[in-house]
């Protein structure tokens, strides 16, 4: 495929590609342009054109567009959900999840944007102000540009893109290099909606080269990034020097607490679920699982069971349980964390090894809370750390040692103890009896600490892509 400028579907400067790969069958899907700087450059100065017709055009005809948009999404599922499971590797069933996500979060903001009002303000409250009247709008902040990690590709896009569209900025995207090809395309139906070419771009190429030209450029208004923590922190640095805003959902070590008298049922199956679901490269999934100590063998014996009758796969095949991680680089990375952390003194209890180049299968290990997996090493792979708690402030303690804190959740009959988890975690989401992977479309998801800045969602960032402008009516009341 080819990028998108301006309209045009364009190579690269220079010709250089980036391939797309199936890490299933290791098969070639296509290749996209290795954008250069004056790629981006081009996309910047469109944009800012763009910017300009689209903060004019009507709410509603926006509305409109991405309305269009959002049923184009379902009607192409089927297409669109193989395309993200074959370059991405989730399986087909979570892919076609993915999408209709995309297509609610295009509705949702298209929806909340007609409702962005301001306010009228009497200033009789301020003495020699009686007769003022203020009134307050939300104006669009200009050219947004949106970098996506390789891991939701197709549902963070629709967060930043469709925000940014519904309140009337331009947008740029840069999408990850290993799974670019669905976002290309949903730019394509974009544009086929209606989308006016100069407002939405799309760079495809290496995140040091064009995302961080993007990011550093004077001419832009925003940054929204989703990714590593380490890039997130150099975006924000970049942005402080031109005063850009930064918006950063960020990595992640997210913990499930399982007291005693939570459903230990209920407890292993989201723990599954949320760890297995891509492949466990997901930013909120449950990497730390605490057990209190008296039902801790009872956890660990069922999670066992459970586990070793998931099947590692072709993702587009049925009956697949665990599909390949993004790349081969990504499955070394996380069996030399394995090792790594039974290094450290951790049990393997089942797994632990990396097969076919690019799976790794699901794995347990019991670890203690010293370990670098207990406090800030994310690992983005199918594996289960299992440590056990006698109490509650113990579990609390070891959850909010780390520097990060996106999501978590704690398993517990006791509506005493989960408020007391609710108000005590450090993250920005604490789900009661239920996994940490839950991220409604309505929800002000963000993180804690070094896990981000920014709260992203429906009826938040429409408010964080837009600026207030106050216009007042002099000595008129
Ligand atoms: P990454 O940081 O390596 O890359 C993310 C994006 O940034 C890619 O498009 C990449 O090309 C680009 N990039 C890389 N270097 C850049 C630079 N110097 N300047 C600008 N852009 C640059 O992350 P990843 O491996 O794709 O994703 C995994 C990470 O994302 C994990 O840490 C995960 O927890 C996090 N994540 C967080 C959330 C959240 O909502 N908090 C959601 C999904 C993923």
């Amino acid at each position: 495929m080819q990028m998108i400028i301006n309209g045009e579907k364009r190579d690269s400067a220079n010709g250089k590609v980036i391939e797309v790969r199936n890490m299933a069958t290791q098969e070639l899907i296509d290749t996209v342009p290795a954008a250069t700087v004056e790629d981006a450059q081009e996309a910047i100065e469109a944009a800012q054109l763009g910017a300009k017709i689209w903060s004019q055009t009507p709410v509603y005809q926006r509305v409109e567009i991405l309305n269009r948009f959002s049923q184009m999404l379902r009607d192409n599922k089927g297409e669109l959900a193989r395309l993200l499971s074959t370059e991405n590797g989730k399986l087909l069933v979570q892919a076609e999840g993915e999408i209709e996500t995309a297509a609610a979060i295009f509705d949702g903001f298209a929806a909340e944007s007609k409702r962005l009002f301001g306010q009228t303000i009497p200033l009789e409250i301020q003495p020699g102000l009686e007769k003022d009247l203020m009134i307050t709008k939300r104006e669009p902040l200009g050219v947004v540009v949106g970098i996506i990690p390789f891991n939701f590709p197709a549902e963070l896009f629709s967060f930043k893109a469709g925000a940014a569209l519904a309140s009337g900025n331009a947008f740029i995207v840069k999408p990850p290099e290993d799974d670019p090809l669905t976002v290309i395309r949903m730019v394509e139906l974009l544009h086929e909606a209606g989308v006016p070419k100069n407002v939405l771009q799309v760079v495809t190429g290496y995140g040091e080269e064009v995302g961080d030209y993007l990011a550093k450029s004077p001419s832009i208004q925003a940054v929204s990034f989703t990714g590593s923590t380490e890039v997130g922190t150099m975006i924000a640095q970049n942005g402080a020097k031109n005063l850009s805003r930064v918006f950063l959902e960020l990595g992640a070590n997210d913990a499930t607490i399982v007291c005693e008298d939570g459903d230990l049922d209920a407890a292993v199956d989201f723990a599954i679920a949320g760890r297995l679901l891509a492949s466990g490269q997901v930013c909120c999934s449950n990497k730390r699982i605490l057990v209190e100590k008296s039902i801790y063998e009872d956890f660990k014996a069922k999670l066992v069971d459970i586990l070793s009758t998931k099947r590692i796969g072709n993702q587009l095949e049925q009956g697949t349980d665990v599909g390949p991680l993004i790349n081969e680089g990504a499955a070394i990375k996380v069996e030399e964390q394995i090792q790594h952390t039974i290094g450290q003194g951790a049990k393997l209890i089942l797994g632990g090894r990396r097969v076919n180049e690019a799976f790794i299968e699901p794995t347990v290990l019991e670890v203690t809370k010293d370990m670098d997996i207990a406090k800030d090493m994310e690992m983005f792979g199918p594996v289960f750390a299992l440590m056990p708690f006698e109490t509650q402030e113990e579990a609390i303690e070891i959850v909010n040692q780390s520097n990060f804190g996106l999501n978590s959740s704690i398993f517990t009959r006791d509506i005493t103890k989960a408020m007391d988890a609710g108000n005590k975690i450090q993250a920005g989401v604490v789900s009661i009896n239920g996994g940490t992977v839950y991220r409604p479309i309505c929800c002000a998801f963000g993180g804690y600490k070094k896990s981000g800045i920014g709260r992203e969602g429906i009826l938040y960032t429409l408010e964080e892509f837009t600026q207030i402008k106050s216009i007042v009516l002099r000595g008129v009341m």
